[in-house]
């Protein structure tokens, strides 16, 4: 889309700090991080939120979660906090769906 910023961070339009990219996601630093290692990560596909999701996005959103599996992994990361807001009520600002990732370093 457009005029999304994580989108428009997904095609190297707008900076970023680039943790991993794949065909299908980039993991990027968070602008304003909540804990030492906060990294956004982001389907390549627009989805506005998990409200958003249809059925055809179910393998997607399971290679979601395998990708912050392997982020952690790569940074040898021994716990970490996975987090999604969902909606204005839920927290959520930038309109494309992303799985927050928080660590201790
Ligand atoms: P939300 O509240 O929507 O779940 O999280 C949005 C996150 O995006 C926030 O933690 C915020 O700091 C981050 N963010 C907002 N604008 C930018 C930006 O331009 N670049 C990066 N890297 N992060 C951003
Ligand atoms: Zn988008």
């Amino acid at each position: 889309m457009k005029d999304c910023l994580f989108c428009n961070i997904a095609r190297k339009e707008e900076k970023s700090t680039i943790e991993y990219e794949d065909g299908n996601f980039v993991a990027f630093h968070d602008i304003h991080p909540k804990a030492p290692l906060h990294l956004l990560i982001v389907p390549r596909k627009h989805i506005a939120s998990i409200d958003h999701v249809e059925p055809e996005d179910t393998s997607l959103m399971g290679e979601l979660i395998l990708t912050a599996q392997k982020v952690a992994r790569l940074r040898n990361l021994k716990g970490y906090k996975l987090l999604i807001n969902v909606g204005r009520e839920g927290g959520q600002i930038v309109d494309h769906l992303h799985l927050h990732l928080m660590a201790n370093l």
